[in-house]
């Protein structure tokens, strides 16, 4: 999925459609796209040769440097490393099991930011709950507990059941501790039926004590509601060694197609270069690395200048508190106003599913029409996103 923000160009909003010249240029470049795609190339480059790169790690800095070197090699001008400062925390032991009333092992992983436990484990009962919403109100049976949010993320085509599912790994850490309880698992954000858990981000919220947090893999959550169905008290112990570190340095990687025309507008090309460190990120983002990279070498290779400046931007730091996004905003500050564009990849590869954006009304006919080109690609219908409804009322 990409998402299209900023405002369209006047022209376009006045003409309601795009100009001939845009649609025939558009058009070439898809069938161009059809014809041969670079895109897997890129990806499997990124992350076969670099692999795990987290904020501030080595892999991130081998990151940085691919990707000077990719942008050069695709053709873009201007290539540079915005310097961007960026929190560091690192995985360490993380083991598991329940105690009581069957003592065996369980297979987690610390969420991303999570603080560690004491060194010899966090041992407590557990009180599992199906979501949020169910804590709060049971909120009095959390103190002292292990909260286990097993809530179920449902398989769909697109991004809702992960949407849906996501807030206990973001907020249930805080949400138990605000209960009183001195740990927080959840059953992995994922559709998988494999005994590999699945890390990802916890944000603690300001004024709230801070409370240890981890997946179980599904299989290991499943186990662990089956025995609390039975009615027992059930203990759980677990151990996670992780910690932040000091912050370190790291860079948006920036490469340009100048424009003819109306050089000073830019259009962005968007995905993160950074990734969690249990994987190498090939769907988070290599595929959007990949997506972007090469729709600037087939734009560069159509020999088409653009009218406005296309810029690539690779960003630092995504997963572990978007330091690349705002540390962009800050240096770009002065030309903010002269983005007419900003696409993202960051939905993984495949069909495209939909086209969404968020820009005012003006922006739909020439959407509509753009969407009508890439109707090949697999049938989508363009729709205001819930944030540019929010913005046309
Ligand atoms: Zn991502």
């Amino acid at each position: 999925m990409i998402l299209l923000s900023g405002r369209l160009p006047r022209a376009a909003a006045a003409d309601g459609a795009l100009s001939a010249e845009t649609r025939r240029a558009a058009i070439l470049l898809r069938d161009k796209a059809f014809a041969r795609t670079g895109a897997s190339g890129w990806a499997r480059s990124l992350t076969d040769r670099v692999g795990p790169r987290p904020a501030g790690s080595a892999g991130d800095r081998a990151a940085v440097a691919w990707a000077l070197a990719a942008m050069k090699s695709a053709g873009l001008s201007r290539v540079r490393a915005e310097k961007v400062i960026v929190p560091v925390w690192k995985r360490g032991v993380e083991t598991g099991s329940i105690v009581s009333p069957y003592p065996q092992p369980l297979v987690l992983t610390a969420l991303g930011g999570s603080i560690p436990t004491p060194p010899d484990g966090l041992e407590a009962e557990v009180l599992e709950v199906s979501s949020i919403e169910d804590l709060e109100s049971r909120a009095e049976s959390a103190r002292g507990r292990i909260v286990f949010f097993d809530k179920k993320m449902a398989r769909a085509l697109d991004m809702s059941g992960y949407s849906r599912a996501v807030d206990v790994r973001d907020q249930g850490a805080s949400a138990a501790a605000k209960a009183g309880a001195v740990g927080a698992l959840i059953r992995s954000i994922g559709t998988d039926r494999n005994r590999t858990p699945h890390t990802g981000g916890v944000t603690y919220a300001e004024g709230v004590p801070r409370i240890p947090a981890a997946a179980l893999s599904i299989p290991d959550a499943e186990l662990l509601e089956r025995i609390v169905a039975e009615g027992r008290p059930v203990r759980v112990r677990f151990t996670l060694g992780c910690a932040p570190q000091a912050d370190a340095e790291s860079a948006n990687v920036v490469g340009e197609i100048p424009g003819r025309g109306k050089e000073p507008e830019i259009v962005l090309l968007g995905a993160h270069l950074d990734s969690w460190d249990l994987g190498t990120g090939a769907i988070d983002d290599g595929a959007g690395c990949g997506i972007v990279l090469e729709a600037a070498r087939a734009i560069i290779d159509s020999r088409m200048r653009p009218a406005r400046t296309i810029r690539v931007v690779l960003f630092a730091n995504e997963e572990h508190g978007l330091s690349g996004g705002k540390s962009y905003r800050e240096a770009h500050l002065a030309e903010l106003g002269r983005h007419v564009a900003a696409l993202e990849a960051d939905s993984g590869s495949g069909r495209p599913l939909a086209l969404s954006w968020l820009a005012g009304a003006s922006a739909e006919p020439a959407l509509r029409e753009l969407a009508g080109i890439l109707e090949p690609l697999g049938g989508q219908t363009p729709r205001a996103s819930a944030r540019a409804k929010a913005l046309m009322r």
